[in-house]
C-alpha cells in the first residue's frame, strides 16, 4: 500500500508549511479555557482566511467555504502541530453549538450566532447537567413556564464549564412538564447577562475554578430563542452531544500529547543517559504510539462515513471513550517518565514545563466524566452499536 501523499497533497503540505514559517510567530500560547483575547481572535481570523480552520463552514456564516477534504484536514493538523502552533478556537461554541446550528438551527439563528462565535467574539457555555440529572440527563428539572411571549426559567445547573466567562448559554429547559421524560424539553439560547442568573464557581481537581453552578430565578427569555421545535430539545441536545464527543475524541490533541511524551524520552534521563536509551521506556511509549495511530485511522474512517452521509456505527461510538482514556494514560506515562519531578505540583524550580503534565493529568480525569462518563459510553456502544439487550431500568 502506498501511503505517500499524491502531488496535489504534497503541494498543499508545502503551502501549509510555508504559512507556518511566515505567520507562526503570531500564534497564541496558553490555556483554551480563558476568553479569547485579541491575539487569539486575530490568529483565528488568519486561519479562517487560509482555510486552516472552519474550512467547510459556508462563507455566508464567516467560514472559509471550502470542500470537505479529509487528507487536507490531516495535513493542516500535522503541519500546525509540527510547528507547535495553535489550531484555532475550540471552545464549546465553536465545536458544539456551531455544528448544531448548521444542522438544526433556523436561518436567523445561523446568521446571528455562527460568525461572532467563530471569531471568538461570543463565548458560550453548555447548560445541561443538574444535581439530579447527569448521566440520566433527561431527568432534568429546570423549568420554563410560559408568561406572555416569554418563558420564565427557574432551576439549577451544575458543572457548567466556562459559565463565568460566557456571554451565552445553550440550555435545556423542561417546557412541557406533563410530557414523558424525553419529550417536553426545549433547547434554548440564553444571554448570560439576563437578570435572575447567579453563577457560583466550582474548583475542579486541577485546582482551578473551571466550572460553575448556575442558579435561575424567574429568568425571562423570549419564546423565539428555541433551537428546533419546542418540546423536541432532546434531539437537538443529542446532536450537540454527538459533536461534543467527537471534539473530546480529537486525534490531533492526542497526537500532540504523544509528541510531548516522545520529547520526555529525549530530554529526561536516568544516570546521565536519556530515557530513549532504555528499551523499557521506549516500549511503553511505542505501545501508546500504536494506539494513537489506530485512533487517527479510526477518525479518518468516521470522517469518510460522514462525507458519504453514512453512519460510522461502532467506529463513531468508541471515539470519546477511547480518546479520553488514552489521553489520561499518556499523561500518566509522562508523569512516570518524569520520575521524582513528576510528583511535584505548583511552584518549584524543578517542576517541568510549568507543571503542564500534572495539570493535564488531572484535567484528563475530568474529561473521562464530562460529555458522558465511560460507563455510559460503554452502555451506548453495547446497546446502540452492538445491538446487545438494553440495561434493565430500576422499577420506581
Ligand atoms: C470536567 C467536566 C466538565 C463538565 N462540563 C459540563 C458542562 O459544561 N456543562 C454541563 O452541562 N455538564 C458538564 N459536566 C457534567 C458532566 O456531563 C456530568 O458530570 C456527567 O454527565 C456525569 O453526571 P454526574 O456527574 O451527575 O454523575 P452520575 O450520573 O451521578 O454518575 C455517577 C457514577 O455512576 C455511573 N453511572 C450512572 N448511570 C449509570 C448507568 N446507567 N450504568 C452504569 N454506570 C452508571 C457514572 O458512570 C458515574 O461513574 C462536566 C463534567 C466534568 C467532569
Amino acid at each position: 500500500m502506498d501511503l505517500e501523499y499524491s502531488q496535489e497533497y504534497k503541494d498543499f503540505q508545502q503551502e501549509v508549511r510555508a504559512f507556518t514559517k511566515t505567520h507562526g510567530h503570531k500564534s497564541p500560547k496558553g490555556s483554551a479555557v480563558a476568553r479569547p483575547n485579541a491575539q487569539v481572535r486575530e490568529w483565528q481570523a488568519l486561519l479562517i482566511e487560509h482555510g486552516y480552520t472552519a474550512r467547510t463552514i459556508p462563507k455566508q456564516y464567516g467560514g472559509y467555504g471550502g470542500e470537505a477534504d479529509i487528507l487536507k484536514n490531516v495535513i493542516i493538523a500535522e503541519e500546525l502541530n509540527r510547528a507547535g502552533l495553535n489550531r484555532g478556537i475550540s471552545n464549546q461554541g465553536v465545536t458544539m453549538l456551531i455544528p448544531t446550528l448548521l444542522e438544526i438551527g433556523s436561518e436567523v439563528q445561523r446568521q446571528q450566532w455562527i460568525k461572532p462565535t467563530l471569531y471568538g467574539e461570543v463565548m458560550w457555555c453548555q447548560g445541561y447537567s443538574e444535581p439530579s440529572a447527569g448521566s440520566d440527563l433527561a431527568a432534568l428539572r429546570t423549568s420554563g413556564t410560559e408568561d406572555g411571549d416569554d418563558f420564565l426559567i427557574n432551576g439549577h445547573k451544575i458543572w457548567t464549564s466556562s459559565a463565568h466567562v460566557a456571554d451565552m448559554m445553550f440550555i435545556l429547559v423542561r417546557t412541557e412538564p406533563d410530557a414523558p421524560k424525553h419529550h417536553g424539553i426545549s433547547y434554548m439560547l440564553l444571554p448570560m447577562d439576563t437578570p435572575g442568573i447567579e453563577i457560583q464557581p466550582l474548583v475542579s481537581m486541577t485546582g482551578v475554578a473551571e466550572f460553575n453552578e448556575v442558579f435561575f430565578t424567574d429568568v425571562r427569555l423570549k419564546q423565539d430563542k428555541i433551537v428546533g421545535k419546542r418540546g423536541e430539545g432532546w434531539q437537538v441536545a443529542n446532536t450537540t452531544l454527538k459533536h461534543e464527543r467527537g471534539m473530546l475524541g480529537d486525534p490531533d490533541r492526542t497526537a500532540r500529547q504523544l509528541q510531548g511524551l516522545i520529547d520526555c524520552l529525549k530530554t529526561e534521563s536516568v544516570g546521565g543517559r536519556p530515557l530513549m536509551d532504555f528499551p523499557v521506556y521506549r516500549d511503553r511509549v511505542l505501545r501508546i504510539q500504536a494506539r494513537v495511530k489506530a485512533m487517527q485511522y479510526n477518525s479518518m474512517r468516521v470522517l469518510t462515513c460522514n462525507l458519504k452521509e453514512q453512519d460510522a456505527g461502532v467506529a463513531r461510538l468508541i471515539v470519546k471513550l477511547n480518546a479520553t482514556i488514552l489521553n489520561n494514560e499518556i499523561c500518566e506515562t509522562a508523569i512516570d517518565l518524569l520520575g521524582e519531578t513528576g510528583a511535584l505540583f505548583g511552584d518549584s524550580d524543578y517542576v517541568r514545563r510549568n507543571g503542564m503534565w500534572q495539570y493535564a493529568y488531572m484535567y484528563s480525569l475530568g474529561l473521562i466524566i464530562g460529555g458522558g462518563t465511560s460507563q455510559i459510553q460503554k452502555n451506548i456502544i453495547a446497546e446502540r452499536g452492538l445491538g446487545l439487550p438494553r440495561e434493565p431500568k430500576p422499577k420506581l
